[in-house]
């Protein structure tokens, strides 16, 4: 069957169809592309607070954010004013800045687990570099990753991948080749048995074990209690590094991120999204010790053009000067009305979903069941929520356009956004129960 679009958007139509001809699929990262949910993606003009607008003039309630990268909204007046202000005295250096400085010094003085920080300009770049420097460091080959984590492109990680590669259906993707991901053992998550089994079989060759803070990649699968201390545990009785991915989580479901809030201390994280304030910067930071064997003090070689680029490092430190306490608060009362607000209207129009949550995080699961991994997230009925994504879309409300992403909040969602998602919510619901 054929899903029915209740509208037309001829400006991003035309959009799509030029780009098609010069962009491989028309966009620049996959999931953009809207396959997962249909019709025409919607080219983004402008962005003020919590509203984005599209080529054809209509406005949208964001609950993308850029993926999590705003954690303020769009347009945010103060970082808008630091990136005017870094802009003023030239682009980028390749020389160390002073914003490098604060920027780092923020994210130590944030997140107790990370005593020295390394910049770079993307979140696969974080993942990626800390692999190489587990790797570097325990002189061991091995890499544990949980099927439906998403760490970026890394090939190494690609393996049973969240994101765009489950979206798609293309978990292990042409192109990786086998001996990138011979050392890459896949788990599943919320496992501990599994994980323990994979340590005694391997565990002399395993450099470090992956994971997603809250794995948000396959929607939102919160680690059961005890289970993120539990991997600490284990990494530390075989003497590998636990990684741990707060490229989602970092900043934005508390101060200093989701390991601070369960009182967990990786030996590596990996930042990215919420620090660049909405430019491109990320970031991996860990113990003194383990930092320090990066170039150029140590062997394992690390580098980059733009890395701590000096626009990115503004917008990064007026962004996380404003997440104040004040923000978080704001941040967890949105998250709590849209999602208590979505589940209250696919029930009472009787569609079986599940709304999972972790501190602001969340997503709306087509399912009657638990999920726990990713077999479960991937048994979801993705047509009812292709049919919920446009009802909204059409009601102006713009949700993430795969079922295996979270919704994000920002602290822009103000009482009138609010309300505009609640009114969208019960007529889509009955568009959904009726499809
Ligand atoms: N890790 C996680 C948990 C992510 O969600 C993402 C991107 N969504 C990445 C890493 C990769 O970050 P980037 O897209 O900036 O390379």
């Amino acid at each position: 069957t054929t899903l029915h679009y209740p509208y037309e958007v001829p400006r991003s139509a035309a959009l799509f169809e030029r780009a098609r001809e010069v962009t491989p699929g028309g966009v620049n990262s996959p999931v953009r592309a809207f396959q997962a949910v249909g019709g025409t993606p919607r080219f983004l003009t402008a962005g003020a607070g919590p509203l984005v607008t599209d080529a054809d003039g209509r406005e949208y309630v964001d609950l993308v954010n850029s993926w999590g990268a705003l954690l303020h909204g769009h347009a945010e007046p103060t970082v808008l004013a630091a990136v005017r202000e870094a802009v003023e005295r030239g682009t980028t250096f390749g020389a160390p800045t002073t914003g490098e400085v604060r920027l780092a010094e923020a994210i130590v003085g944030r997140v107790p687990a990370v005593e020295r920080v390394r910049l770079v300009g993307s979140g696969t770049e974080a993942t990626m570099s800390a692999i190489r420097l587990a790797r570097g460091v325990t002189g061991r080959p091995a890499v544990v990753k949980f099927a439906g984590c998403y760490h970026g492109h890394v090939d190494a990680l690609l393996a049973s991948a969240g994101s765009g590669a489950m979206t798609l259906g293309l978990p292990e993707g042409a192109g990786v080749a086998a001996a990138q991901v011979a050392d890459t053992i896949v788990v599943p998550f919320n496992d501990i048995e599994a994980v323990r089994a994979a340590f005694e079989r391997h565990g002399e060759r395993i450099a470090c074990l992956v994971t997603e803070a809250v794995p948000a990649n396959m929607g939102v699968v919160p680690p059961r209690p005890g289970f993120t201390a539990a991997l600490a545990a284990l990494c530390r009785e075989y003497g590998a590094l636990f990684v741990v991915d707060e490229v989602i989580t970092g900043f934005r479901v508390g101060p200093g991120g989701w390991c601070e809030l369960e009182g967990v201390e990786p030996d590596l994280l990996t930042f990215g999204k919420a620090m660049g304030g909405g430019l491109p910067a990320a970031a991996f930071g860990g113990r003194a010790e383990l930092m320090d064997r990066l170039a150029p003090d140590g062997p394992v070689y690390q580098a980059g053009t733009l890395s701590g680029n000096p626009l990115a490092t503004a917008a990064g430190l007026a962004a996380l000067r404003l997440a104040d306490d004040d923000l978080y608060a704001r941040l967890d009362t949105a998250a709590s009305s849209i999602a208590d607000a979505a589940s209250a209207a696919l029930s009472a129009v009787g569609v079986a979903h599940r709304v999972q949550r972790a501190g602001n995080l969340f997503s709306v699961f087509f399912t009657g069941d638990e999920v726990t991994d990713r077999a479960a997230a991937g048994a979801q009925d993705t047509r009812a929520y292709a049919v919920f994504f446009h009802a909204m879309l059409a009601r102006g409300v713009y949700l993430p356009p795969s079922a295996f992403e979270a919704w994000f909040v920002s602290g822009a969602l103000d009482d009138a956004a609010l309300a505009r998602v609640h009114a969208a919510l019960p007529a889509a619901a009955e568009v959904t129960a009726e499809a």
